[in-house]
């Protein structure tokens, strides 16, 4: 039997968190978000989660990229602006104040370079808002002691389940890994989404929530860099962390699901995903 404390995300909740554009609304009332991603040979994450985040509607979208990745976001994602950084082929140095930003989203390709590591602590002992970190990110903090600690309060963390049993180890199954989630989340005062069929999204206040959207289409390399832009753009547009984070995950599944009806499971890739965050949010 499902505890009381366990919900299902339906098009209602959504509709209850969703607020709609005002009519005299400029870029400015929509936040500034970051989105910190790429490698050498990875900057089709970069590429992927800052497009996602135009897409989901935040006013303004920056990317720091690696400065070999300038020309490629630059081109490929015109709409967005870029901090090249001082190294060719990996992120390394913060030319900003991060806090100046409504949100930051990191993680997608960004490897586990040394100097990327020391970059990922610096930013999160400085920053003083609640982050959306993923893939690498997240790799990082598993592997380098003391780090799963520094992890801002409310931050919302996205891993898929080897990425979670890196964070928290392994589980026997599902239940106990949702179990475990759920109780992670509440320790550490941090929102999960443990992706997967059904994404499971662990509130800080033991609430849950088993997302129904989305489906093997999305089974690909890229649809996770997708989400994590979505879910930042979300958080820059002043949603909760709680509420960017169910929000998110429901869109990224109906767009995946959308996607899936327009080109076919097996073609559909993660570009198609975000090509269909429009008509989900329709
Ligand atoms: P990642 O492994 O980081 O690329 O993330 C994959 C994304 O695609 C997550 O948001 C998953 O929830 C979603 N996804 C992958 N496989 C499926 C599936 N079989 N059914 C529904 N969603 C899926
Ligand atoms: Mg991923």
């Amino acid at each position: 039997k499902t505890p009381a404390k366990f919900h299902i995300t339906d098009s209602s909740l959504i509709r209850s968190i969703y607020q709609p554009r005002k009519t005299f609304a400029h870029k400015g009332n929509f936040g500034h978000a970051l989105i910190i991603a790429g490698s050498t040979g990875k900057t089709g994450a970069a590429v992927l989660s800052t497009r996602a985040c135009l897409k989901t509607g935040a006013g303004l979208v920056s990317a720091h990229i690696p400065r070999q990745s300038l020309p490629i976001i630059q081109m490929a994602a015109p709409e967005a602006m870029a901090f090249p950084d001082a190294e060719d082929h990996y992120i390394t140095r913060m030319d900003y104040e991060p806090d100046d930003f409504s949100s930051i989203g990191m993680g997608p390709g960004i490897g586990k370079e040394l100097k990327t590591r020391f970059l990922l602590r610096e930013l999160l002992e400085k920053i003083k808002k609640p982050l959306v970190l993923d893939a690498d990110a997240l790799n990082i903090i598993a592997a380098t002691k003391g780090y799963l600690k520094l992890i801002p309060s409310k931050t919302i963390i996205t891993p898929h389940p080897k990425e979670f049993s890196r964070l928290f180890g392994d589980t026997a199954n599902d239940f106990e890994k949702i179990e475990l989630a759920s109780s992670k989340s509440m320790e550490m005062n941090i929102i999960i989404a443990l992706k997967g069929h059904n994404t499971f999204i662990a509130h800080p206040n033991g609430a849950g929530y088993f997302n129904h959207t989305g489906n093997a289409g999305m089974a690909k390399g890229g649809s996770g860099d997708v989400l994590t832009g979505m879910i930042t753009s979300l958080l820059a547009q002043g949603y909760t962390p709680e509420q960017s984070a169910v929000y998110g995950v429901y869109l990224h599944g109906l767009a995946g699901d959308l996607a899936a009806r327009d080109r076919g499971m097996e073609s559909m890739i993660a570009s198609d995903i975000i090509e269909h965050i429009g008509n989900a949010f329709k």
